[in-house]
């Protein structure tokens, strides 16, 4: 389910937790059971590991560091790793561009600058026009082009558009990336302008990463030059097996497959993790991903078993438990004791509310004291319910099937509620469990169905991984033997 190589949407608190695990120092504080954390202060201590590990972040900074750092360096072009610094690209595309206006002799007037403009939230081209002091003539005979521009009515905040313009303002080129492949490019021809794509496909290499952890996982993934992103990816696929705020020590050792994206023999973005082995204390943990026919990208460990649990400990993003799961509790509505066959997760309104497990829901709707509520069957043997919602998501109902963190509705306080909160409850053949404290399933390991495709697309990279570490290991045996012999050459 990991197939987006783009930062993903982390919450804060997710971030956080993540955060503060990536910065702890690697001392074993001794294993804390996994769910009775307390989230507040979790929150509270990867807000301040936020800002420690997380100063600022400097996308580019990373290629320099990571191109280096590629050992599978008979992959990529050398002369690739020299011009890969994407800021430099842009400002040199911006400098250069008069530059070769002068020496093309056909161009009769070297009179013109490159402007970049950065597309702001809520922008749109005409607001761009006007915050430039551009010609609205000029914008509507951009337009006018209709389809061959249609791009430029869908620019989002963080594209940049790239402009031509003369002394007087007038715009004789636009540049637009539509995506990472593909240029938009406008230009003046007369009185009226023509609009050309120029597609650069991407090629992608493989690459391998190794470290040995010192301080923290961030800091070493950092220094063999992964971006903060993957970093966080690397922790999130090994989540389940290795707590990252109390058992990553000094010594521990990953190395990592990962995918780099160029384009025109320019280095553009990293891409995905393909596989990773992370040795935890002398443990050694392996994943892998597997596309499935599906398009679905899970990772697995080699021989196909999930390494996730089958249940999300948490369905929502919470600020505090607000009340445990207690049969014998005194209802604060109704002044009595009634058994909260849950926990109250609190949350503010609007807070989405994510599927537990992949399932079924049998019920969607008003139940009394519950108010808007949802109930998921998992399987024969597991069931959850997700109480007091604000509102569902309008695309599900009574008998849709659900994957696991699918968004099923929002935060709210319909029923019996003084507040905002999730009640979550989760029943094992009909008895209601603790949700914090109950074992929770492992996910299913690979199907029968599928298990040909995958050991024959998990093995490929298994075999790329290891053939990769080898490879850095004589590597670095060689360059140590180098140092050597040049410290006992003769003088
Ligand atoms: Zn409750």
């Amino acid at each position: 389910m990991r197939n987006r190589p783009a930062p993903k949407r982390h919450t804060l608190l997710r971030m956080s937790l993540l955060a503060a695990g990536l910065a702890s120092l690697g001392v074993v504080i001794g294993k804390v059971a996994e769910p009775p954390r307390d989230p507040a202060l979790d929150a509270r201590l990867g807000e301040r590991m936020m800002s420690e590990v997380f100063p600022v972040r400097e996308p580019h900074e990373t290629v320099l560091s990571a191109l280096p750092a590629d050992a599978a360096s008979s992959m990529a072009a050398p002369s690739a790793l020299e011009e890969s610094a994407p800021r430099d690209y842009l400002l040199d595309a911006v400098e250069k561009a008069p530059a070769t206006a002068e020496a093309d002799e056909v161009t009769p007037s070297t009179d013109w600058r490159v402007m970049e403009v950065a597309v702001e939230k809520g922008d749109n081209l005409s607001a761009i026009f006007s915050r430039m002091g551009l010609s609205s003539r000029q914008l509507a005979a951009i337009m006018e082009l209709g389809k061959d521009v249609h791009p430029l009515t869908r620019i989002r905040p963080g594209d940049t558009l790239q402009f031509r313009l003369s002394p007087d303002n007038d715009v004789l080129g636009l540049s637009y990336g539509v995506d990472k492949a593909t240029t938009l490019n406008v230009e003046k021809a007369g009185d009226s302008f023509q609009a050309s794509q120029e597609v650069h496909p991407l090629e992608t290499r493989l690459s391998y990463a190794e470290g040995i952890i010192e301080s923290s996982l961030y800091k070493s993934a950092r220094q063999v030059g992964l971006p903060a992103d993957m970093v966080l990816e690397l922790a999130e696929i090994f989540g389940w097996k290795i707590n990252f705020l109390t058992d990553v020590q000094q010594g521990d050792e990953f190395k990592l497959l990962y995918e780099n994206i160029y384009k025109d023999g320019e280095w553009v973005s990293t891409g995905k993790i393909l596989a990773a082995e992370f040795n935890n204390n002398g443990q050694t943990h392996r994943a892998v991903r597997y596309t499935a026919p599906d398009g679905q990208s899970t990772f697995y460990t080699p021989e196909g078993k999930s390494l996730k649990r089958g249940f999300l400990r948490y369905p929502v993003d919470f600020k505090r438990i607000s009340s445990n799961f207690n049969p014998r509790r005194l209802h604060p509505i109704h002044r009595e004791v009634r058994p909260h066959n849950g926990v109250d997760f609190a949350a503010p309104t609007g807070t989405p509310i994510k599927a537990a497990a992949d399932g079924k829901i049998t019920f969607a709707g008003w139940k009394r004291g519950y108010g808007k509520v949802i109930i998921i069957q998992h399987d024969g043997t597991y069931s959850t319910l997700y109480g007091h919602l604000s509102r569902f998501n309008d695309k599900l109902s009574q008998g849709s099937t659900v994957r696991q963190e699918q968004l099923i509705g929002y935060v709210g306080a319909t029923g019996d509620a003084t507040g905002p909160h999730l009640h979550y409850e989760f029943r094992i053949n009909g008895v209601h469990k603790d949700p914090l404290k109950v074992a929770l399933p492992e996910a299913a390991p690979i199907t029968p169905k599928l298990r040909q495709d995958f050991l024959a697309q998990t093995g490929q990279l298994m075999m790329q991984l290891g053939l990769m570490a080898k490879q850095r290991a004589a590597e670095v045996a060689s360059a140590s033997e180098v140092g050597t012999a040049t410290d006992s050459a003769p003088h």
